[in-house]
C-alpha cells in the first residue's frame, strides 16, 4: 500500500479518536481505534489521549503484534487483531468503555431486540461475552467469535467493541449502541419492555436488506 494511503489513514484515526472523545465514548482514552492496513493493522498507542493522539504516534503492527518505532500499541490489539483475521469485511475496529455500555455489560445481559434498530447490528441481539482479562486471549477470541455475525457486542464488566466497512462506520456503530443501551436502559425503569416477534425481525430484515442493497 502506497505511503500517501498510510499518512491518510493516520490522520484519519486520530482525527476519529479526537472525534469519539468529543462525543462522550473515550473518556479517559479508555478506549482505542485501529483500521486494517495490508497485512496488519494501524492503531492507537498505549497512553493515547486525545490532546495527545497525533497521525505520528499511530502505530503500525502486524496481526501478532510485532511493530515498529518506539511507541507500543494498545494493550487491547490482540481482539482488534482476531476481528480482522475472523471477519474479511472489517476494515476498522472500534472499542470503548462508554457509560451505558459498561452499565449493560456489568450485568452481563445482551441488548435485547427491544427496538428495531437493534437489527441494524446484524441480527435480533447484541450479545455480551463473559468476561476476562483485558488485552488477553480469551477476550481477543471471544469478541472476535460474537463479531462473526454481529457487527458490535458488550464485553462482560468492561465495554463494547465494533467493526465497520469503514472507520466513520465502525465509530457509528460504537455510537448507536451507547445510544441504544442508554434507550433500553430508560425502558427497563418502568418494566421489561416487549420483544419484536420472529415474524417482525423478518419483516425488518427483509427492508433492510433492500435498503441496503448496493452500499459499499
Ligand atoms: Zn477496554
Amino acid at each position: 500500500m502506497a505511503q500517501s494511503d498510510e499518512a491518510t489513514l493516520r490522520e484519519a484515526l486520530a482525527d476519529r479518536y479526537r472525534h469519539v472523545e468529543r462525543i462522550g465514548l473515550n473518556e479517559l482514552a479508555s478506549g482505542n481505534l485501529s483500521v486494517r492496513f495490508g497485512d496488519g493493522m494501524l492503531i492507537s498507542p498505549t497512553g493515547a489521549t486525545a490532546e495527545t493522539i497525533c497521525a505520528g504516534t499511530i502505530v503500525r503492527t502486524d496481526l501478532d503484534g510485532a511493530h515498529e518505532g518506539p511507541r507500543r500499541p494498545s494493550s487491547e490489539w490482540r481482539m482488534h487483531a482476531e476481528i480482522y483475521r475472523r471477519c474479511p469485511d472489517a476494515q476498522a475496529v472500534v472499542h470503548t468503555h462508554s457509560d451505558n455500555c459498561v452499565a449493560l455489560s456489568c450485568h452481563n445481559r445482551p441488548l435485547p431486540g427491544f427496538h428495531y434498530l437493534v437489527g441494524t447490528f446484524g441480527g435480533p441481539d447484541v450479545p455480551c461475552v463473559p468476561y476476562s482479562t483485558f488485552g488477553g486471549e480469551d477476550l481477543a477470541e471471544d469478541a472476535a467469535a460474537a463479531l462473526a455475525d454481529r457487527t458490535a457486542c458488550l464485553l462482560g464488566s468492561h465495554g463494547m467493541i465494533s467493526r465497520g466497512r469503514s472507520l466513520d462506520e465502525a465509530v457509528t456503530l460504537a455510537h448507536r449502541l451507547e445510544i441504544m443501551c442508554r434507550q433500553y436502559m430508560l425502558a427497563l425503569t418502568i418494566g421489561e419492555p416487549a420483544r419484536l416477534t420472529d415474524e417482525q425481525w423478518r419483516e425488518f430484515f427483509d427492508r433492510y436488506a433492500a435498503l441496503s442493497y448496493g452500499q459499499p
